[in-house]
């Protein structure tokens, strides 16, 4: 079996976070870029699934930023068979639907009869990524999994809602999201950091994928305005001298909070 993974680039979340208040984009040049985690559970999937059928094939795919391979080569290290990038300047700020055409585009240049991803990228947390690639390829799709199985053929999957938990199964090929409720990956070995030197990244703009990122008629999301979040005030304390009480319910009165 092929499975793609598709592994976003992101900033560390460990790390402060700050958005561009020029491009309303998350600033990439002040922080270290890693896997998202998210994405990281999505590629243990895949290998958890190698681990028993050594006949499985594992490509990471991202559409980064990055100038550079350093984040994909943690993939290879993992166990991810290769990898393939999309990197193109152009593709700066792209929304969820050009996203999806790029992925959706890269996974068919790679061929596959699985596409696992992240439930919601740490940073955009758009949420939509994955539906809008199985809509374009006009496949299955089993959004949100908190379980994973998988056969030669099939893949089920069990998905917590509120009040609820529903189980999924859809024929291969198909496209699915996975939650943090899913097993963090594993940690790389000596021997898998070594091998991932000689495994292949490959690298494609847009045009080599057949998708112009700037079509005349494209409908886009476009950001009109960006502003700093204010800086937080002191707040009120309220000194008990027998009336706290009524003060706290003015406070909330007067601040519409009750
Ligand atoms: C030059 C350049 C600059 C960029 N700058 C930013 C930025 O500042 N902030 C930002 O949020 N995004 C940035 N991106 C990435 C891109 O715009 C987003 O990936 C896209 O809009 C997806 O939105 P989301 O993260 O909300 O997706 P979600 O729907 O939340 O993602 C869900 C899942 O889809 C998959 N996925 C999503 N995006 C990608 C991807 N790019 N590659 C591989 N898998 C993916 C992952 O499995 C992810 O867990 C940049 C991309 C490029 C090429």
């Amino acid at each position: 079996m092929k499975i793609v993974v598709l592994m976003k680039v992101v900033p560390d979340t460990y790390v402060d976070r700050t958005l561009s208040l020029e491009t309303g984009l998350a600033d990439r040049a002040t922080a270290d870029l890693v896997l998202d985690e998210i994405d990281e559970r999505a590629l243990e999937v895949a290998l958890a699934h190698a681990d028993e059928d050594p006949e499985t094939e594992i490509v990471a795919v991202a559409m980064t930023p990055e100038p550079g391979v350093t984040s994909l080569r943690k993939a290879l290290a993992l166990g991810a068979t290769s990898a393939l990038q999309v990197v193109d300047d152009r593709l700066l700020g792209a929304d969820v639907v050009l996203t999806a055409e790029i992925l959706a585009a890269a996974v068919q240049h790679v061929g596959f009869d699985l596409v696992l991803a992240g439930d919601a990228s740490t940073d955009g947390s758009g949420g939509a990524v994955p539906a809008a690639v199985a809509e374009l390829l006009a496949l299955p799709c089993a959004t949100a999994l908190a379980e994973v199985e998988l056969t030669a053929t099939e893949v089920t999957g069990v998905r917590a809602s509120d009040g609820a938990t529903v189980r999924l199964t859809a024929p291969l090929p198909a496209v699915v999201s996975v939650t943090e409720a899913l097993p963090e990956a594993r940690m790389a070995g000596f021997k898998g950091i070594i091998a991932a030197k000689k495994k292949t990244i490959e690298t494609v703009s847009a045009t080599d994928l057949g998708v112009d990122p700037e079509p005349a008629d494209a409908a886009r999301s476009i950001m009109l305005a960006v502003a700093e979040r204010p800086a937080r005030t002191a707040g009120t304390k309220i000194v008990d001298s027998g009336d706290a009480g009524e003060q706290l319910a003015a406070f909330l009165l007067e601040n519409r909070l009750a």
